[in-house]
């Protein structure tokens, strides 16, 4: 594939190098069985000096291009897409701070984020907000210099790591219209009145996704991101495009790291003596899948692309993230077919890309909301 030009070839090749030397799959794998957060690996990449990559460089950042950064997550996901977002999601997360903090949030948060000693989540989805986002209740009453919040938050992904601060969604006023009178307060996850919940997910098994339970937490004013009122311009516009400009080429790597794993098995297991690469039906399913993943790429590339410029690209990047996600259900659901009951194993990999591709449908918006989004788009022309 030769969109990209020689030095963003280098880099895609030295973080695949990074993954594949420094990190490894089986340490990918086994975070995964122990519900262990990839912290040691965390730590490595904070070194890297790659947390920094995409921020602005008037905030201490190196000012790379969503779409060089974007590079980074395909092979950061190549043995797990978990993985990439383990390591991603404080990023993305930590952007909106960047894009909306004033200079002393800025400082306090961006410098030891960068030094990967301050982690991000964001907790957008309550119990009877998922699909409908703008449906929160969590109330946020200020009082004084604080906010009192109370309320039941849901699915928040890697808020039980230590030293993590949530970027909430809560409603600071009751509107008519329910995307109005929402606003993003930064919670440090040991606030008292706030507990943590882990929840036993299908996928997400090493980020741990919790529910949180807020009675009377005091959050000082000052915490607010943003005005009170900006929340969904916020989270519902920005933050959900770089989220998913991002997920969507780590859905993209694993799916490639999916293929070329039942490629490899396909050519060594040997079944009515000779290696089943040989039935064509094998080798039908295999074309098929390759094919899925360059389109996929491609979408993924252009969404990125148009990201990058600053084009309006709501459009361009829900398709990339529909196509993209279900890419990966679909070449791992095949891959363990091909692998047969070696498949199911998870020394295989193939069942994690599995369950992490059914989680690829439905976290970030459901595949149901992309062709929404898309719909939307196409009737605005
Ligand atoms: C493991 C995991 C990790 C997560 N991590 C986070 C996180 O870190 N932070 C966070 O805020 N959230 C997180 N989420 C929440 C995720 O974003 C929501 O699960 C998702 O938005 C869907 O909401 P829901 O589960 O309530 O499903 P619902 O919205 O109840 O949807 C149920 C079904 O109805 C369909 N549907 C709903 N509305 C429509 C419509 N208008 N048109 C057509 N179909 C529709 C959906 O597509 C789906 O098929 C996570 C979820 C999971 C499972």
């Amino acid at each position: 594939m030769n969109f990209l030009n020689s030095e963003q070839i280098m880099w895609r090749d030295s973080v695949e190098r990074f993954v594949d030397q420094e990190i490894g799959r089986e340490y990918i794998r086994q975070c995964d069985m122990d519900r262990r957060h990839p912290d040691e690996a965390y730590q490595k990449i904070a070194r890297m000096g790659w947390l920094q990559l995409i921020f602005p460089e008037e905030v201490g950042g190196d000012g790379m291009s969503i779409f060089d950064y974007a590079l980074m997550v395909e092979m950061l996901s190549k043995h797990g897409v978990d993985f990439g977002v383990a390591i991603t999601l404080p990023t993305f997360t930590a952007m909106n701070i960047a894009l909306h903090g004033t200079p002393d949030q800025k400082r306090e948060y961006l410098q030891p984020f960068f030094a990967g000693e301050l982690r991000f989540a964001v907790s957008i989805s309550e119990p009877d907000a998922g699909s409908d986002a703008a449906n929160t209740r969590t109330f946020a009453r200020l009082e004084g210099d604080h906010y009192v919040v109370n309320g039941q938050k849901m699915w928040c992904s890697g808020s039980g790591i230590k030293n993590t601060v949530i970027l909430m969604l809560v409603r600071t006023e009751k509107t008519e219209d329910k995307r109005k009178g929402l606003s993003v307060l930064m919670i440090p996850n040991t606030a008292p009145g706030l507990t943590i919940r882990p929840l036993n997910t299908l996928a997400r098994r090493s980020i741990i996704t919790n529910e949180i339970f807020l009675d009377n937490v005091r959050v000082p004013a000052g915490n607010m991101l943003g005005k009170p009122g900006d929340g969904w311009k916020i989270i519902g516009g920005e933050h959900l495009l770089l989220e998913r400009v991002c997920v969507a080429l780590g859905y993209v790597g694993a799916a490639q790291g999916a293929v070329s794993d039942a490629l490899r098995y396909a050519q060594q297991r040997v079944q009515f003596e000779k290696p089943i690469f040989e039935f064509q039906v094998i080798r039908h399913m295999l074309a098929d899948m390759q094919t899925q993943v360059d389109a996929a790429r491609l979408m993924a590339y252009r969404a990125a692309d148009m990201a990058s410029k600053g084009e309006h690209c709501r459009k361009e990047v829900a398709m990339a993230k529909l196509f993209a996600s279900e890419t990966l259900q679909t070449v791992s659901r095949q891959g363990i077919q091909i692998m047969g009951g070696y498949g199911t194993l998870p020394e295989f990999d193939m069942e994690r890309h599995f369950r992490e591709g059914m989680q690829a449908t439905i976290g970030g918006g459901t595949s149901q909301i992309q062709r929404t989004m898309i719909a939307q788009e196409m009737r605005l022309g």
